[in-house]
């Protein structure tokens, strides 16, 4: 299998793991699943259900004629005035991106939030060109300042507390800001305006792309789309192939999908509809549109005829939402720009097994994720799929697991099949913690174990498991019992025997 680029490793920079992660990220998650459901009861489970069916249908009817509906969407797309170009993958995609900004000399550019972009790594590749690149959605505004990647595909800085982004604020724009988010968003906004207006090109994704007239469809909830979109002279959009879709009509349903399962709202704040560049008779809207078609590993991951249903993926978040792995470790965790369970079998594809074998075993399979799907995509059987990929050979690649790791791994598994050696292993353990413990947790490890601890806190070990079950169990409590009788009876014999051996001697 042909594997795409070294991935950007999205645990590398991360900073700002609070201790109280997975109670933080289940407070967010279940907020957006109560808001939902709200939203889905009002439209009715059976009218739901017939939308989740027609979704999934238009979308793989889609997947099945992409080579069609590319065309036609690139005929349109010409038609009105915009420019397409085609990425084979993320180098590609960072070069045709530079090649247009360097052409219109371009020193400044504003971004709408984009996991396509985000997935190529495209703010590094501009950076690194010496193009001043600023995310504009308050959500990514605030990862990038913390140099950090997305933990959520639809709320970025998920991981954050208010607290820790006036803190931010403070240390990154030199701004005392109270730990209040109408302030926090207030400071974000008089910085970014300024940004709209000077920057040289906007920057976007798509939500969808419809082929019949060669429109995108963006979905913000803060009108960043329209201002990054609209105010600087050049629009250029990177959007994977399987964004793309046969119509309006398609659009009509899948926009009372996408809002719904993503943030709880009937529609979101702005829906805009942009086809190609300004019209000679407007006088606003950028005067060049460029549109960039990534493959990137997808049309490799068309050829599998069940794999093949995660690019029916509208990225509405909501399998990250009721997913208890990702309630629990959060999105960084995942490693790379996509988490949860879009994350596991999305990344696995387009990275290939020997990149990220390991995350199509981050799931329990309990098939929750699926069961809330908008477009009904089949993510458990997705899922064993690729596992019984991985187990077929395409195994996780040795650096995945440093060698002092696979010998901690190794005594550990020796220790867990010796009883002494293991009452006494959680002993030493409780000890060993003790200069990185903060209350309950660990939440900054030495090398090599840090690997853990950059995405995730790792809870303090307070009690091994024969303890616990010793404390918190009828049949626990009555071994402790015997075991305390049985002290106690061998202590008076010997000291019976003892009193016997004195008394003697005595004699
Ligand atoms: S896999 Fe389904 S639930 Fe998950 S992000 Fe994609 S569309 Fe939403």
């Amino acid at each position: 299998m042909n594997q795409t680029q070294s991935p950007i490793d999205f645990r590398a920079n991360v900073q700002h793991v609070p201790p109280h992660l997975p109670a933080a990220v289940r407070r967010a998650t279940t907020k957006f699943l109560g808001t939902r459901q709200a939203v889905v009861d009002v439209v009715g489970d059976a009218r739901w259900q017939t939308l989740r069916q027609a979704g999934h249908d238009l979308r793989l009817h889609t997947l099945n004629h992409l080579d069609h509906y590319l065309a036609l969407l690139e005929e349109q797309v010409t038609q009105a005035g915009g420019i397409v170009h085609w990425a084979r993958d993320a180098a590609e995609a960072q070069q045709i991106v530079l090649e247009i900004a360097r052409e219109h000399q371009v020193s400044r550019a504003v971004k709408v939030k984009s996991m396509a972009s985000e997935e190529i790594g495209l703010n590094r590749a501009l950076l690194d060109a010496g193009i001043q690149t600023l995310e504009t959605d308050l959500g990514e505004y605030i990862v990038q300042l913390a140099d950090e990647g997305p933990s959520h595909i639809i709320v970025p800085a998920l991981h954050l507390t208010k607290e820790g982004i006036a803190d931010l604020f403070h240390a990154k724009l030199g701004v005392d800001a109270p730990p209040d988010p109408t302030a926090l968003c207030e400071i974000a906004r008089t910085k970014l305006r300024e940004e709209f207006l000077a920057a040289e090109m906007g920057i976007s994704g798509a939500n969808f792309m419809i082929a019949e007239t060669g429109t995108l469809v963006i979905v913000t909830n803060e009108g960043n789309g329209r201002m990054c979109t609209t105010l600087p002279p050049l629009h250029v959009a990177v959007v994977g192939i399987d964004k793309v879709v046969p119509d309006w009509e398609a659009v009509n349903v899948l926009l009372k999908l996408l809002p719904r399962s993503a943030t709880g709202q009937k529609m979101s704040s702005y829906t805009s509809f942009i086809t190609g560049p300004r019209r000679a008779t407007l006088e606003g809207g950028p005067k060049e549109f460029h549109l960039v078609l990534l493959d990137n590993g997808r049309t490799r991951i068309l050829q599998d005829a069940v794999a093949r249903e995660t690019l029916l993926c509208i990225r509405c978040g909501v399998c990250l939402n009721v997913c208890p792995v990702y309630n629990h470790v959060g999105g960084h965790a995942y490693g790379f720009a996509y988490s949860g369970p879009i994350g596991a079998m999305l990344t696995t594809q387009l990275l290939g097994t020997p990149v990220a074998g390991d995350l199509p075993f981050a799931s329990s399979l309990c098939g929750a994720c699926a069961e809330y799907c908008p477009v009904k995509i089949p993510i458990v059987e997705i899922l064993l799929r690729l596992r019984r990929r991985v187990v077929a050979g395409d195994r996780v690649a040795p650096a995945v697991a440093p060698a002092p790791l696979r010998a901690v791994a190794r005594l550990g598994s020796f220790a867990f099949s010796v009883p002494w050696l293991y009452e006494f292993g959680t002993q030493a353990l409780k000890f060993a913690q003790l200069p990185f413990r903060k209350n309950n947790w660990l939440p900054q490890l030495p090398p090599p174990f840090n690997r853990w601890t950059m995405a995730r806190p790792l809870p303090a070990f307070d009690a091994d498991f024969r303890g616990w079950f010793r404390q918190h169990t009828p049949a626990g409590r009555r071994r402790e019992q015997k075991k305390r009788w049985g002290l106690g009876v061998a202590v008076a014999g010997v000291l019976a025997l003892a009193a016997v051996i004195f008394s003697r001697r005595k004699k």
